[in-house]
């Protein structure tokens, strides 16, 4: 499909929150337009081969709905989620037909290059770099979710990037996949090592379900004292995907890298693949069970847990995460806590909340400061540190790109602001994530 000059609302970056907020704004009737560098969807949920969904519920509530659990409905219609794990190629499918069947438009292989604004506050177009040469497209509200921020940079908006004391970002992963694992025996085998495995783990194993294994220490820490394994890892940690036998593995750790540069990026991915290939060495040469396991395969690129977030009306806070905090507009709920893994070789901090325990999401945490007609989604959505470390996963990057897709498709459809779309209205349309059912 040929690229139009102009559409209602422009959408950058496909991860999970580009992709909530196009169908959103397509199902609320406006003319959308999805702008995504790869030739596919899902960001880090393909590309990344983030996998499983973070659980998000407040006791046995589910605080997501709405379009994340069209998503997520689809992938277990299709046998691709078990639990909250689910395959990356189905996410990508799946999601495409939502697009589609929705009536929005998608490009792909097309990066966004350059923002024109009015001089003031407002965007007017974007410059896309697409396969076929260079193309301008004008628009009247705009979401990056380009997980980097990219359009705050390149339309001048304000942003910040990192721990505000110290800048640096938390550590990257390169997800890997081994298959013909025999599960049953390496639980066996952890219940014989428990000193060795995550405080959280419980040992108690349901085979028809995912199952979680984090640690594998004592023959980590050995490996790494006699130089086979980089010293930056600080465990091993995998789920067991649908198919029997098969893991995917959380495990990489790629420390003091500033993922919003090439250099670092190019760097990181370096690193990720000689940490696969020491990591599943280990795993065959050492731990029962993996005697016939071998690797399958590792996300299409790193996977990068933050770059740049946007200064927003609201920056939300750690504190705001650990004590519940309630808005007079909320715009989604969430349950995870703060989680940063470690942007040096230390260690990573995991705080829960309670199980019952919710907080909410503001309005003001997708307005960027300083922007008439931009909003932030997913990964950029405005937050210190602390507060982003916590609404990064994929079913609160889910409410946050569909609220905002369902203000875009409301600012147009009443010739108004982003700011002055009535919370009434809008609180009409993400309901399905506002209140328990
Ligand atoms: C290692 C790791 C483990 C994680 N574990 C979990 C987990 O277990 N559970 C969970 O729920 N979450 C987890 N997360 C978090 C979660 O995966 C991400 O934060 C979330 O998927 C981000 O979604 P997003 O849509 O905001 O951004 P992304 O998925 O990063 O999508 C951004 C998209 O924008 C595109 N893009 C960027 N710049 C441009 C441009 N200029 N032009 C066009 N396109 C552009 C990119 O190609 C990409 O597709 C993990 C993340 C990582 C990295």
């Amino acid at each position: 499909m040929q690229l139009k000059d102009n559409y209602e609302v422009i959408i950058a970056g496909a991860g999970i929150a580009g992709v909530s907020a196009a169908i959103k704004a397509a199902a609320g009737g406006s003319r959308v337009l999805l702008i995504e560098h790869y030739p596919f969807l899902g960001g880090m949920s393909a590309a990344g081969m983030v996998s499983p969904f973070m659980k998000s519920y407040a006791g046995d509530q589910e605080l997501v709905e709405g379009v994340y659990k069209q998503i997520e409905n689809r992938l277990r219609e299709a046998g691709a989620m078990i639990d909250n794990g689910y395959y990356a190629w189905a996410f990508r499918a799946i999601a495409n037909e939502l697009i589609w069947q929705n009536g929005g438009e998608i490009a792909f292989n097309t990066d966004v290059v350059d923002v024109q604004t009015d001089g003031h506050q407002r965007i007017e177009s974007l410059m896309l770099a697409t396969g076929s040469g260079m193309k301008r497209v004008a628009g009247q509200v705009f979401v990056d979710a380009t997980g980097d921020g990219q359009l705050l940079v390149l339309g001048g908006f304000p942003w910040l990037k990192g721990d505000e004391q110290t800048g640096k970002m938390q550590a990257l992963t390169l997800f890997f996949r081994m298959g013909g694992i025999d599960v049953e025996k390496v639980a066996e085998y952890t219940k014989h090592h428990k000193e060795d495995f995550l405080e959280w783990m419980d040992f108690k194993y349901d085979f028809s379900r995912i199952i979680s294994i984090a640690g594998f220490k004592g023959p980590l820490y050995r490996a790494q004292k006699e130089g086979r394994v980089d010293k930056a890892l600080e465990y091993i940690f995998f789920t067991t995907l649908p198919a029997t036998g098969e893991a995917s593995f959380n495990t990489t750790n790629i420390v003091g890298i500033d993922p919003s540069t090439s250099s670092e990026l190019t760097r990181a991915e370096m690193i990720g693949h000689q940490q696969v290939a020491e990591v599943v060495d280990l795993l065959q040469e050492e731990i029962p069970g993996f005697g016939q396991a071998f690797l399958v395969d590792t996300g299409v690129q790193v996977g990068v847990r933050e770059t740049r977030r946007a200064q927003s009306d609201y920056m939300m806070s750690g504190d705001d995460v650990m004590n519940q905090a309630r808005f007079k507009e909320p715009v989604a709920r969430a349950s995870y806590g703060i989680d940063i893994h470690d942007p040096e070789k230390g260690q990573s901090r995991l705080e829960h909340l309670q199980r019952e325990a919710y907080y909410e999401v503001p309005k003001g945490s997708l307005m960027v400061k300083d922007a008439e007609n931009l909003m932030v989604a997913g990964r950029c959505i405005g937050a210190t540190w602390e507060g982003h470390s916590a609404l990064r996963v994929q079913p609160t990057s889910s409410a946050t790109g569909e609220a905002c897709g369902a203000i875009a498709s409301l600012a147009v459809q009443n010739a108004q602001s982003i700011r002055q779309v009535p919370y009434v209205q809008l609180k009409q349309k993400i309901r399905f994530n506002l209140e328990n059912h």
